[in-house]
């Protein structure tokens, strides 16, 4: 790779850098000794630890290349990349230089793996093209209206299936960390990638990623399960948010499974035992309960979005199905009247039953958009619920054992939120030792056993990602 320069960008989140500087630090510095041969610039975010050079945006940041670096390709990529397949970067540049390509992109490669190109010839202009309001957090591929600029791109497409993995490739939460900072030596690409994710298949499986727990039992009837009886206790909440944050860091929590959360008569105190975490929240409403002072609760709390399951479009299969104390013309009224609804969601669950209210659904919604959620119903292993289904043809390890935990309003753990087993309770074990429970039956699906519990057979959920 002559005539090139490696340009680490280090946009890092502070909240993740502030957790682990140390394992960011020897990420960083594994990556400066792959790169030894080469010519590497190192530039930050105005956060930035590891760089003399830091900018406010984007633009200014290419705008320095632009001075800077002439005469050269340029290799962009993230100053923690340190599993970079050297390899496939030979192989992406020479797909860049025979087409003369302004910028090449990968598109079925995770990031962090294979960078991006940006021609010697090219560098020059690239920080025009730039929109001035991104950050140098931001995507480059989301920087640039890359359609309408006429730039040459060259999209470099690999045969690999690797991106159906989903493994992050890039320092993004703890699971990823302890992964990259694992593997020391393996000079990792595309040929062999696949032969070790299946001798290692546990740096698949971290720590959690999505915990949903249920805070109250009242449910609407409506395509959910029976739940045990009773509130969660204040205490067993303070001890899972204890628990998320020592194991599980960066997980997304949902607050409400089936039940509707707002139920809970405390909802207010546990909801405040979230305010240290930095976690995002879901807030999963069935809309059984309308709280102008909860909504601006949740609202209140920064990286925490509502969602208000609402289903139907006719008061008569409203009532039928979801057995609310409210019309469902109480329901639009109570949501239109929030004031601020960025951080709002509404949804439908689809069933045989909701399945013809889904068009008069969006377009009642559309003012809404995006943020409209048509959510695939929970089966349960059993097929009568389900409209359509589109699972993929090869069937893989499921995705719940990789990354959730379900948590019941007693505090009892499930296998998964399809499965009726229980694997443990959170008042007696704590997250990691419920955690390392279902590493068993995600190995044994890993050997394609698929039959973790009575229903994972026959189950066509394992693809779901929640
Ligand atoms: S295969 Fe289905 S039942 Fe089995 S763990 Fe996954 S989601 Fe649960």
């Amino acid at each position: 790779m002559k005539n090139t320069v490696f340009i680490l960008i280090d946009s890092c989140h502070p909240v993740l850098y502030m957790r682990y500087q140390h394992q960011l630090k020897i990420i960083h510095q594994n990556l400066l000794k792959k790169l030894s041969s080469y010519e590497v610039i190192i530039l930050g975010d105005s956060h930035s630890q590891i760089t003399e050079k830091r900018f406010d945006s984007l633009k200014f940041l290419y705008a320095y290349l632009s001075d800077t670096v002439k005469g050269k390709d340029l290799i962009i990529l993230d100053a923690y990349a340190a599993l970079i397949s050297l390899d496939d970067t030979k192989k992406v540049l020479e797909y860049s230089n025979t087409h003369i390509y302004d910028v090449c992109l990968t598109e079925n490669l995770p990031e962090g793996f294979v960078p991006m190109i940006i021609s010697k010839d090219f560098i020059g202009d690239f920080h025009n093209y730039i929109e001035e309001d991104k950050k140098v957090s931001s995507s480059l591929k989301d920087a640039v209206d890359w359609e309408f600029q006429g730039i040459d791109v060259g999209v470099y497409l690999s045969p690999s299936l690797l991106v159906m993995e989903r493994v992050d490739f890039l320092p993004v939460n703890k699971g990823a960390i302890e992964w990259i900072l694992e593997d020391k030596d393996t000079d990792l690409n595309l040929d062999n990638i696949d032969e070790y994710l299946k001798e290692n298949p546990e740096i698949l499986r971290h720590c959690p990623q999505y915990v949903a727990i249920e805070l109250h039992p009242q449910t609407d009837g409506f395509n959910t399960r029976a739940l045990p009886e009773g509130e969660l206790s204040i205490d067993t909440f303070r001890k899972f948010v204890t628990d998320i944050d020592e194991f599980a860091p960066e997980a997304l929590i949902s607050l409400g499974i089936w039940g509707d959360p707002f139920c809970h008569s405390q909802f207010k105190d546990l909801f405040s035992l979230l305010e240290k975490l930095p976690n995002r929240v879901l807030v999963e409403s069935r809309a059984l309960f309308l709280s102008e002072e909860l909504c601006s609760l949740v609202f209140s709390r920064p990286n925490t979005e509502l969602i208000f399951d609402i289903s139907f479009t006719t008061e008569e299969d409203f009532k039928k199905y979801k057995k609310s104390n409210y019309t469902l013309q109480e329901i639009r009224t109570f949501i239109h009247k929030i004031p601020n609804k960025e951080q709002l969601w509404i949804r439908l669950t689809r069933t045989h039953e909701t399945e013809y209210h889904i068009k008069s659904f969006l377009k009642e919604w559309q003012d809404l958009m995006p943020r409209v959620i048509i959510n695939k119903a929970d089966s349960f292993g059993k097929e009568s619920v389900k409209v359509v289904d589109l699972a993929p043809l090869q069937r893989h390890s499921c995705y719940a054992l990789r990354r959730e935990l379900t948590i019941l309003n007693d505090g009892s753990v499930l296998l998964c939120r399809q499965s009726k087993d229980v694997i443990g309770n959170l008042n007696k074990k704590s997250l990691k030792e419920l955690w390392a429970i279902n590493e068993v039956s995600f190995l044994a699906q890993e050997q394609k056993q698929f039959d973790s519990c009575s229903i994972c057979k026959t189950c066509d959920d394992w693809w779901i990602w929640n």
